[in-house]
């Protein structure tokens, strides 16, 4: 028998680890492990997303339930679940899709070294992306570091049936055929549920088609809202790039920003936790305290700022535009180091991804390895009237913007960027 063991990847079609192991001709049994660790460090006790992951956990196993096989759930550390397991069952092999970060890949090299202990074969695919590792590489075989080659090296390697689907329906009769199991609740995973909810996603061609010239407009909701999908795998990045292909080739490039993102991380973990680019490794950081809380509730006086956080604080999303805007304030204006903000988006968005967030973060602040230049410091007020003329997401973020209870700005932002640009200049003369 295999295991097929399911991160993030939650999805019973189109899923190429899955289809490995039912195409092996072995019966398989699906597993999902709710990781101890990665639970525990969650402040919020009613986290959006483990209550996302833990109803899209449920229709899996109903699901499965359905077609005559079922999904066993565990509750643990991985390691420790798996080795149960390897005790319990006669397993030939565990089948599971790759994942990059940093924390995965070191637990899957202590997995490959217990299934190695256990005489077990420990197989891992490419899923969640089209491209991975060093797959896209330069002329000399280096990683890429800059956005627009590797954008281009990426879509001259793509050929349309790298988005073709995994069939794994076929062969559901590989299921181990069902017995009864249990799915730990949410309270006894040490949560409870979370008012908010993951939006579906909308990849309709109306939508995609448009991008392009509404994808700047946060007031309009123009984007396809796939990020969480794409995080945990309810929506395989094969079908997005098969949209993408069809409708909108900047759709497109913003799927491509994703794997950029996640092939540096790989190539530089360190880079989850310190400045890409090693000159701006001692910016003398003011951090306050108390301003990076007005920040993180809104409360700035710079409206698109603060309709930004508020939207991110009532919601879990932030729309890209105003990512950059209020990554932009708290880097520069602020001139809080940028950890303190990629920890805080990591708290709180359901599309929250390590390599995402800590490149765009890095990006904002100047310091990631293809970053804006560090002395673009967005206007938060020009910004309005680009993105957001008639108010109308600052107004639906602000019920009270125009009454006095708003608050004035906290700070004079030309004489903020003046600081920013010094600071940034004295780190540089000092690296
Ligand atoms: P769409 O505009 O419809 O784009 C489609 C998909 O392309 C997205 O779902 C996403 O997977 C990918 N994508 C789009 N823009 C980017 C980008 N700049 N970088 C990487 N992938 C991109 N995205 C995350 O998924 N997780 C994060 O933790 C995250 N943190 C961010 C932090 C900051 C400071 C900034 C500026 C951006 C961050 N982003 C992050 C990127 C981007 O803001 C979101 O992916 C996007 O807003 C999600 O909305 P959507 O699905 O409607 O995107």
């Amino acid at each position: 028998m295999l295991l097929f063991w399911f991160r993030r990847d939650l999805r019973l079609h189109d899923n190429a680890g899955l289809f490995h192991a039912l195409a092996s001709g072995k019966p398989v049994l699906p597993l999902f492990i709710f990781d101890r660790a990665i639970l525990a460090k969650l402040e919020d006790k009613a986290d959006a997303r483990v209550s996302f992951i833990h109803d899209t956990v449920t229709k899996m196993q109903r699901e499965l339930e359905d077609s005559g096989s079922t999904l066993l759930v565990k509750y643990g550390e991985p390691l420790e679940v798996l080795s149960e397991l390897l005790n319990k069952y006669e397993v030939e092999g565990i089948y599971t899709n790759r994942d990059y970060e940093p924390y995965a890949q070191e637990r899957d090299k202590a997995m490959a070294e217990l299934a190695q202990q256990h005489q077990v074969e420990f197989s891992t695919f490419k899923d969640q992306v089209i491209f991975e590792k060093s797959e896209i590489m330069t002329q000399s075989g280096t990683p890429y570091k800059v956005y627009t080659p590797y954008k281009n090296a990426w879509k001259k390697a793509f050929t349309s049936e790298m988005a073709a689907p995994y069939t794994c329906r076929e062969y559901f009769r590989q299921l181990l055929p069902h017995f009864k199991t249990n799915l730990p609740t949410l309270q006894e995973i040490g949560f409870t549920r979370s008012k908010i909810e993951v939006p579906p996603h909308d990849l309709s061609p109306e939508t995609l088609s448009a991008y392009h010239s509404t994808r700047n407009l946060p007031a309009l909701d123009a984007t396809s809202r796939l990020s969480p999908h794409l995080r945990f795998g309810t929506v395989s990045v094969r079908e997005a790039v098969k949209e993408a292909l069809a409708h909108n080739d900047v759709w497109l490039q913003e799927l491509i920003w994703r794997e950029f993102f996640m092939q540096l991380l790989f190539h530089f973990p360190a880079s989850a936790d310190s400045s890409f680019s090693p000159k701006f490794s001692s910016i003398n950081w003011r951090n306050i305290e108390e301003e990076f809380q007005r920040w993180c509730e809104g409360t700035t006086g710079f409206p698109l700022v603060d309709a930004g956080m508020r939207e991110l604080n009532e919601t879990g999303f932030m729309h890209n535009r105003v990512r950059m805007v209020v990554a932009s304030f708290l880097v520069k204006d602020l001139l809080i180091d940028w950890r303190w903000g990629e920890a805080y988006f990591a708290e709180k968005l359901l599309d929250y991804e390590q390599a995402s967030n800590v490149g765009n973060w890095q990006w904002a602040a100047g310091t990631g390895a293809d970053a804006q230049p560090y002395f673009r410091v967005f206007n938060p007020d020009s910004q309005i009237n680009k993105f957001d003329k008639e108010y109308a997401y600052i107004k639906r973020w602000i019920p009270e913007y125009d009454t006095s209870s708003y608050p004035k700005p906290m700070l004079d932002h030309s004489l903020a960027r003046d600081r920013a640009l010094e600071t940034y200049k004295k780190a540089i003369a000092e690296a």
